[in-house]
């Protein structure tokens, strides 16, 4: 089976994320501030204030710590140990695809096997078009207002 998007994505985590994570572990090691290492996650011509709000003016920007396979730190033997309302909401909102404006389409990135004949991955995940709503409202909120990274607003702000 092929990698799944816990064992190879970069996850962004806002200030809130980092709170309920640390307020659910009582951890704070979780996470660090990292460039890319996939560039396409540069590519947001379709989302600017993405890029501005995310990242730090040296290309940085706050995410979850990965083990050496790739794997996510938060990825066990039966799949996420976090509590749905306490995962990062960039994870909560997978395979959803969206920009500022809203969610405008659904990820083709699953791996095909795990969706059986005649079923989509919506209704593999059970996900719910309100709960993806809800949470995009929320994921825009805190990088808006929150922010993700308290430094680049600073930047910004002095700029
Ligand atoms: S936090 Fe959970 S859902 Fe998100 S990448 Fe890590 S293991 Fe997967």
């Amino acid at each position: 089976m092929g990698k799944t998007c816990c064992q190879e994505c970069e996850v962004l985590v806002t200030v809130g994320d980092r709170q309920r994570i640390a307020e659910q572990t009582g951890r704070e090691d979780f996470w660090e501030h990292k460039a890319p290492d996939n560039p396409a996650y540069l590519d947001q011509d379709d989302d600017p204030n993405w890029l501005k709000w995310a990242f730090r003016p040296d290309g940085t920007r706050p995410v979850l710590k990965r083990h050496s396979s790739g794997d996510c730190g938060f990825l066990g033997p039966e799949g996420c140990v976090l509590s749905l309302e306490i995962r990062p909401i960039v994870c909560r909102l997978f395979p959803y695809t969206y920009t500022e404006r809203g969610i405008d389409g659904v990820s083709d990135a699953c791996p095909k096997e795990v969706i059986p004949p005649g079923s989509t991955i919506l209704q593999v995940l059970d996900m719910r078009r309100e709960d993806a709503d809800r949470w995009h409202a929320q994921l825009y909120a805190e990088l808006r207002t929150g922010t993700s990274c308290d430094e680049n607003r600073a930047y910004l702000r002095s700029a």
